[in-house]
This record gives structure tokens, sequence and C-alpha cells, in this order.
């Protein structure tokens, strides 16, 4: 009797060792064992710069001290830009390279939920009140090859974190643009012009509305995005990306 009743959460105790010998949580960044699933270790954290005030209030350059309310950086104060505000989680360097490039390249889903949930929590100055959040498409043959488009992955997370809906193929790719990675701004910019448009059947004529996407580098692509939804008539449109590269010095 006592024996039938210890068996059960012996059992259970012993499929528990058996499930942690195997699976380990790792480190979502460099795959060293943590302590908790859905982390980062130590080094990957204090390497990691993540964003955080005084920043810009246009597009959340980070500012060496507090610049005053409002404050905006020099490319904001030019006023060029097609979108309202733009956010990001991290800084894209080589410490977080990895991160995203899991997303991008591996077969790492799962990371998409931890990384979206940090994208809810840092983005709400862009996604509060939104309508809705607009993954940056892939074109159909890059999403043939890879399976899956990294940015709608983001926003669905991100959605799943108590964020907005996704409007998931509201914008598509026209036209297949060669890869951005060795092109300078100028040619990035020619490269997606025209490459974007809003479906035929959908609207987003004065609703608020936040792009999603897992880096912006020179933002020629959420320029490009966000000028199809400006022509559309959104009210407000903002951007939100995991990681942002800064050039050296700022
Ligand atoms: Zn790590
Ligand atoms: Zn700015």
């Amino acid at each position: 009797m006592q024996l039938a009743a210890t068996l059960p959460a012996g059992l259970r105790k012993l499929g528990r060792i058996v499930v942690d010998g195997i699976l380990p949580p790792r480190c979502l960044c460099c795959g060293a064992v943590v302590g908790e699933p859905h982390a980062l270790c130590g080094r990957c954290w204090a390497a990691i710069t993540f964003f955080a005030p005084p920043w810009c209030a246009g597009c959340g350059l980070p500012f060496p001290y507090p610049m005053g309310e409002g404050a905006l950086c020099a490319a904001c104060a030019r006023g060029r830009a097609s979108w309202d505000r733009a956010r990001a989680v991290l800084r894209y360097d080589k410490h977080s390279r990895r991160l995203v490039l899991g997303l991008k390249h591996g077969d790492r889903t799962h990371l998409a939920a931890a990384l979206g949930r940090w994208m809810r929590g840092a983005g709400g100055e862009v996604l509060d009140g939104a309508d809705l959040i607009l993954p940056v498409p892939l074109h159909w043959t890059r999403l043939f090859a890879r399976r899956y488009n990294q940015a709608a992955l983001l926003a669905q997370a991100i959605r799943a974190a108590g964020g907005p809906p996704v409007a998931a193929d509201w914008l598509v790719r026209r036209r297949r643009t060669p890869s951005q990675g060795r092109l300078g701004p100028a040619a990035r910019a020619r490269n997606v012009a025209g490459a974007f448009a809003l479906r035929g059947d959908r609207s987003v004529d004065g609703k608020r509305v936040v792009i999603i996407d897992d880096v912006l580098t020179t933002g020629a692509t959420v320029e490009e995005c966000a000028r199809v939804l400006r022509r559309a008539g959104a009210g407000f449109i903002g951007v939100l990306t995991l990681a942002r590269a800064l050039r050296a010095g700022t």
C-alpha cells in the first residue's frame, strides 16, 4: 500500500531528472547552460547592450546624458523619416549577432517567444494604443527557402505577450530584392524602392500601425514600408525592431 502510493511520485521525479538531463535550459544567445529557460547567461547579459533612456524621442537613439523631454537626435530633427516613432530593444553588434542570426537562419523558432516578450516590454512607446502590428514581409521565394519569416515570428510573439493584433499579410513584397548585407545606405534605399505594397483589400486609413522587423540597419526597409502606409493614410506609424545597428561612436 505504502509502496503503491509512493511509486507515482518517485516515477515523476525520475521523469523530471531524465528530461532535465536531456534538455537543460540553454542561454538564448551562446547556448551555455543556464538556471532557467528563455534566459541569457551572465556573460551574454553583460555583453549585450539593451537600449534605455535617455534617448531620442523620435528614433530611440541613446543619448549620453538627459537632453530634456521630447529632445530629438540630429537625424530626427531633420524630419525626413516617413514613420513617427521607432524603438529597438538592443544594439546590433558582435555580441547580439548570434541572437539575431539564430532567429534568422537557425531552426530556433522558440527564440521568438522570448524575444517577442522583450520587444513587448521595451516597445510600450510605440505599441501602446496601436491598432495593428505589421511584420516586414519576405518575398515568397525567400519564405519558401527559409520556411518562416523572422519578422512575422516576432510579431506573433509580441501579440502572444499581450501586444496588438498582427496584420500578417497586409504588407506584401512585390519583387525580390538582392540581399542588403553588403550594400551602403544609398544602395539599400535604391534596392528596396517600390518593393512593398499594401494589399488592395486592406485599409490602414486613420489607424495606428507599427512595423515589426528583426534588425534596423540603415532604416531603408522600414522607411519604404512606412511610405506605403503613409500613402495609404495611416494615422500613426511606429517601428519596433529587436536590434538596431549604430555607427561606431554613437
Ligand atoms: Zn550566453
Ligand atoms: Zn532620433
